[in-house]
């Protein structure tokens, strides 16, 4: 990968927090996490953080243009010159083609794009053993499902538009933490 941003993909319980941590770690990427953002504006007591939170406690997404909105605001305050490693966000086809709008407007472009392929049947039990530690509302197990199956039909098509755009890298996520980040690596060197 020559440069541009760069979009880290994958359900609920891939793994990807892990490996978005580990390699803005590493690279000193700048993080752009939707969920993070909508958790920060929660513990804010802000408007989008009440919103937000009616979305994500059911496992739903929060609606596009507000998203989107939060995305935009964040975008200019980031320096061009950095790098952008976005995580949980574009998660429907709309927020991929408004992203596309977004970068161009803010001078920038896309590198590439990761997912990170986990079976379901792996996912489901890696998600309840997080949920009985977990302090997050969409980690309770009725949530879970939920939110599986909303990754299946919303954003799955985001994979596939990404990869007709020749720019996606799919990711085997099975393995130890490791030798994950190693494949990750790999894939954009
Ligand atoms: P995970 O990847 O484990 O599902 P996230 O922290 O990325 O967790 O997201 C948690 C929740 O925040 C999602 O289930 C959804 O309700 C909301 N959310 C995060 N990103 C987006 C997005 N791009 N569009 C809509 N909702 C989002």
């Amino acid at each position: 990968m020559a440069g541009g941003d760069l979009i880290f993909m994958g359900p609920p319980g891939s793994g990807k927090g892990t490996q978005v941590r580990l390699l803005k770690d590493a690279h000193g990427w700048e993080h752009l996490s939707t969920g993070d953002l909508f958790r920060g504006h929660l513990r804010l007591g802000t408007p989008l953080g009440r919103l937000a939170e009616e979305h994500m406690s059911q496992g739903h997404y929060v609606p596009d243009e507000v998203t989107v909105g939060m995305v935009n605001e964040r975008l200019g305050r980031i320096p061009r010159s950095r790098r952008i490693v976005f995580d949980g966000f574009p998660r429907t086809v709309a927020q991929a083609t408004a992203l596309d709008k977004l970068l161009g407007d803010h001078g920038r472009s896309l590198g590439c794009v990761i997912v990170l392929e986990v079976p379901s049947k792996d996912l489901l039990s890696r998600l309840s053993a997080r949920g009985r530690s977990s302090e997050r509302s969409d980690d309770s197990p009725e949530v879970i499902g939920k939110r599986l199956a909303v990754y299946e039909q919303q954003t799955r098509p985001v994979v596939e538009h990404y990869q007709k755009a020749g720019l996606l890298k799919r990711i085997d996520g099975v393995g130890d933490v490791d030798q994950i980040r190693q494949r990750v690596e790999q894939a954009i060197a």
